[in-house]
């Protein structure tokens, strides 16, 4: 059982920017209005994500490590979405690999609890002192799956890659404060804006992607037989040699997705040479049901029952608002 849970475990946890995204997408649910991750040794040796959200009671928290155990409703819009994880299976499966400690107390509450499991092994849950929300400490990842171990880079690059991954979700929840610290130093800072109204996005984006790129974007609202495509658009002149400052997002969730860049090349390619990249962070929305549920859910693509109107979506609100901003 054990060996099955940690090979299980393995394709959820793949390195610490994983779980870094299943820890803060749990605090995000949770409705918290800050999230603080602390990762030591690239997250090799801790990875720390506290939250004010709604907490968990002495029941909670102990259903909370299980496998197969999620207080979410199966909401189809979430469910269809495949960077959203696996269902009931991060806490579990973090369980299996690391020394996990749990720590929460439910709003409202006056005591908190605490669980700890080891490689697997749950201790039992335990009255312990808490403010309020949930923290959560990773430590030793993978120490019981040595082979995996392996693969891990340099903590420096482990330490990015989770930063990433805190940038996108920080991009897709402007309303929520993060930080980012190695132990010593906030490395990383997003304070909350207040709603998604288009302002308030852009100040994020530009917390994120820096000040030039607040005055040099510009924005993007389009719709389309119930898509809606939003979000800030870099002009043409603010291009990188590189196409890593695409931030895509599907029904709020950060995507990787080919089909999604390919349409970002086609709309820049008459103002573009080949080797310039936009920067640019667009949001996509589109009805459940025009989602494919059966993509891998570690893996950040998404499949479109049709492909051909997401990608003329984005080629034509980019073309338009680019020839808008006089290019
Ligand atoms: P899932 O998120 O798919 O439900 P997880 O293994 O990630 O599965 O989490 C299991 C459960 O633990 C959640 O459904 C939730 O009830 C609880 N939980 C996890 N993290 C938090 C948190 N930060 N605050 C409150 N509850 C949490
Ligand atoms: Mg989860």
């Amino acid at each position: 059982e054990r060996t099955i849970n940690r090979i299980a475990a393995g394709e959820v946890v793949e390195r610490p920017a994983s779980a870094v995204k299943e820890l803060v997408e749990n605090s995000v649910d949770a409705g918290a209005t800050r999230i603080d991750v602390v990762l030591k040794d690239g997250g090799r040796g801790l990875i720390q994500v506290s939250d004010d959200g709604c907490g968990m009671d002495a029941d909670e928290i102990s259903l909370a490590v299980e496998r197969h155990a999620t207080s979410k409703l199966k909401d189809e819009d979430l469910v269809n979405i495949a960077s959203l994880g696996f269902r009931g299976e991060a806490l579990a499966s973090i369980g299996a690999v690391a020394r996990l400690a749990v720590v929460s107390r439910p709003k409202g509450a006056d005591e908190g609890w605490a669980v700890r499991v080891e490689a697997g092994h749950k201790h039992g849950v335990e009255p312990a002192a808490h403010s309020g929300g949930t923290r959560i400490e990773v430590r030793d990842l993978f120490y019981a799956t040595p082979a995996r171990l392996k693969f891990m880079k340099t903590a420096r690059t482990e330490y990015a890659q989770a930063g990433d991954v805190l940038k996108r979700l920080a991009m897709a929840h402007p309303n929520i404060a993060f930080t980012l610290s190695d132990g010593d130093r906030t490395t990383f800072r997003a304070p909350p804006v207040g709603d998604l109204a288009g302002d308030a996005r852009l100040e994020r984006l530009a917390a994120i992607l820096g000040r030039e790129f607040h005055d040099n974007a510009i924005e993007i609202d389009a719709e389309r037989e119930g898509l809606r495509l939003t979000g800030f658009a870099g002009l043409p002149t603010y291009s990188r040699g590189n196409a890593q400052h695409q931030y895509l997002f599907v029904n709020g969730r950060p995507v990787k997705d080919r089909l999604l860049v390919g349409a970002v090349r086609g709309a820049y390619q008459d103002y573009l040479a080949r080797d310039r990249h936009p920067v640019l962070a667009l949001f996509l929305d589109v009805p459940s049901e025009f989602v494919d549920v059966n993509v891998h859910p570690a893996k950040a693509e998404v499949r479109f029952k049709d492909a051909g109107l997401v990608r003329g979506l984005i080629v034509s609100a980019l073309r338009h608002a680019l020839m808008g901003a006089g290019h």
